[in-house]
């Protein structure tokens, strides 16, 4: 009885310090509450059987950025779902028919085995992956993080992968945002684990094997020939022992055209690697 009353009022107590104190969205500035709606509050066994189980992408990530974000910028996320190409991972257009090869990875086969990602990089996911990247608001790390565990789990078994590894950037950019966006993703991975109630993948996280070696211009508004060009040769392996017989998941925020992730990928299998797969939380469509 007294157990009872004891979780009443501390509901009653969560209930007034949400209207007391609404939250801020990180993205567009909105006060907003976090019991806006019920579907808003997460809970470990929700996400479980929204994501893992159901193509429904689109609430899961609701329950996850339910408190960093107001519901207005999550409403337009667009989900990842079948059918995607089996190697790149881009959606079809078309809904119909199952996951088979692009037109794309046909004619340019790609270097690494597979990419997956959760959402598709629509102005609702560039405005957040801004706020994250360039604005200071690392804070996101951790429910961008939980998406892209979630979306490990999704696609791959734990004990296929036994090394991860983040996109890395050059020393002077390093210097310059004083963090790497895709290792603070992965960073967090055992504590959101724990609290989402998923399997902690347990998998070590290698930052200084491979390196950039040269700062390359930015790929934004290149065409597809002009960025595999200009970051060809930006990477390299300094220490092949870490790398050699590894099953690798390389980690990024955004796969564009792919040419990124495919340099590192060829650079990481020229020095041993037995494959390498691609995790990120973007895909561009
Ligand atoms: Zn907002
Ligand atoms: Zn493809």
């Amino acid at each position: 009885m007294a157990h009872l009353a004891a979780n009443f009022l501390l509901r009653v107590l969560k209930v007034v310090i949400d209207a007391l104190f609404p939250l801020k969205c990180l993205v567009c500035g909105r006060f907003f509450h976090l019991l806006d709606g019920p579907k808003r509050q997460a809970s470990s066994s929700k996400i479980q059987n929204e994501f893992l189980f159901h193509d429904h992408g689109d609430r899961t990530t609701d329950l996850l950025f339910g408190s960093y974000l107001c519901s207005v910028c999550t409403a337009d996320f667009v989900p990842i779902e079948s059918p995607i190409c089996l190697s790149c991972g881009i959606m079809f257009r078309s809904k119909e028919g199952s996951n088979r090869i692009c037109g794309d990875c046909i004619t340019l086969p790609k270097r690494f085995r597979i990419a997956r990602a959760p959402l598709a990089y629509d102005q609702a996911l560039m405005n957040l992956i801004h706020c994250y990247k360039y604005s200071g608001k690392i804070q996101l790390a951790k429910p961008l993080g939980g998406l892209l565990l979630v979306t490990f789990h999704r696609y791959w078994d734990a004990d296929s992968i036994n090394l991860l590894i983040p996109v890395p950037l050059y020393t002077a950019r390093f210097k310059q945002r004083g963090f790497n966006q895709a290792y603070l993703l992965i960073y967090y991975w055992e504590k959101i684990a724990k609290e989402l109630n998923l399997i902690v993948p347990g998998i070590p996280i290698e930052t200084h094997a491979l390196l950039r070696n040269r700062s390359t211009a930015p790929q934004t508004g290149l065409g597809r020939k002009e960025r595999m060009l200009n970051i060809k040769n930006a990477f390299g392996v300094r220490e092949p022992d870490k790398i050699k017989g590894k099953r690798i998941l390389l980690v990024d925020d955004v796969y564009t055209t792919g040419a990124t992730v495919d340099e590192c990928s060829r650079v990481l299998l020229e020095n041993g690697a037995k494959y390498v797969d691609v995790l990120t939380v973007a895909r561009a469509m």
